[in-house]
């Protein structure tokens, strides 16, 4: 039998970090053994077993708030869910200690992406917005979508509806969602992206992807990308109902990742949904 690929769990404590540890723990993805959790200090759950903290058997690794220590369990891999706040701090530490990263956290901003693919110079990185493989196929079906209907008058709009706690808006996948659309058409996403709407706005501009944040109660995450041409609508859309979708993504990304050559990979190569993704 091949050694297991030892896993660093970063934001053990969260709804991912747990459901994470769940599929860990049922062997989900053959291969993959827990070996250090990190949490913030001030998690209810900090100093717990994290097997135990996620409802599941203990797994015999403590969740600690110290991510230069966690790396003494020497990971193969660091699974991050936690908060974008952490990505620029844990980026070098990661990197020097030679540790690939999966990194699902969103809200990134550009300082930390930065610090993201400073890290992917030396070492393997999967960094995406939404693991899961519908997404990650719808984000493929809206691109052709995008590129088919150039120029003739179709608006993109982009609906997403989180649950009541979710941090940021719109959510990455909305904007990964966003980056095909935009891709498709020819676009730079950044000139045409619309947060919402409200007051006299005036007509819509035919060069504009607009999005839009539904919040409430405990929705895992829809996604709705709208092409409305007069005359019709072409609706394309991924409702996630449990969290493990995203969780099986992340795991399937470890085992991926453990061994690669330093770099920026996204979950299409991850999935072979990529031309010329092994
Ligand atoms: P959550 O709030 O339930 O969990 C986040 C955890 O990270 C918390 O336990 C929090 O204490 C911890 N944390 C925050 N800052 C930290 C720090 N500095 N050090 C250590 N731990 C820290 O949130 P969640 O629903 O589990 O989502 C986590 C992140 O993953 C969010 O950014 C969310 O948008 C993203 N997400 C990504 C995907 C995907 O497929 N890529 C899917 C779902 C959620």
């Amino acid at each position: 039998m091949s050694t297991p690929i030892k896993i660093l769990l970063v934001g053990a404590a969260g709804r991912m970090g747990q459901s994470i540890t769940r599929l860990l723990a049922a062997g989900t993805v053959p291969g993959l053994e827990l070996v250090a959790a990190v949490d913030r200090a001030d998690s209810p759950l900090a100093g717990q077993d994290a097997g135990t903290a996620a409802g599941t058997r203990a797994l015999g690794v403590k969740i600690t708030s110290d991510l230069a220590a966690a790396l003494a369990a020497k990971p193969a891999v660091a699974i991050d869910f936690s908060a974008h706040t952490l990505t620029a701090a844990a980026a070098p530490l990661l990197a020097a200690a030679g540790v690939a990263w999966v990194n699902g956290t969103t809200g990134l901003e550009a300082a930390d992406n930065a610090a993201v693919a400073q890290a992917a110079q030396r070492i393997p990185v999967v960094r995406s917005a939404n693991m899961s493989l519908g997404v990650n196929l719808l984000y493929a079906l809206v691109e052709q979508a995008a590129r088919a209907l150039r120029g003739k008058d179709y608006d993109c709009e982009i609906i997403e509806r989180h649950h009541r706690r979710k941090k940021d808006a719109p959510s990455g996948t909305a904007l990964y969602l966003g980056e095909a659309a935009a891709q498709g058409y020819d676009w730079p996403l950044r000139d045409v992206a619309v947060d919402g709407r409200s007051g006299l706005t005036g007509a819509r501009p035919a060069k504009q992807i607009g999005f839009h944040a539904v919040r409430g109660g405990d929705i895992v995450g829809d996604h709705t990308v709208l092409f409305a041409a007069d005359g019709e609508c072409v609706e394309l859309a991924h409702r996630a109902t449990s969290r493990d979708t995203f969780a099986l993504g992340a795991l399937r990304a470890a085992s991926w990742l453990a061994g690669r050559a330093p770099g920026l990979y996204s979950m299409r190569d991850v999935l072979g949904l990529n031309p010329g993704s092994s």
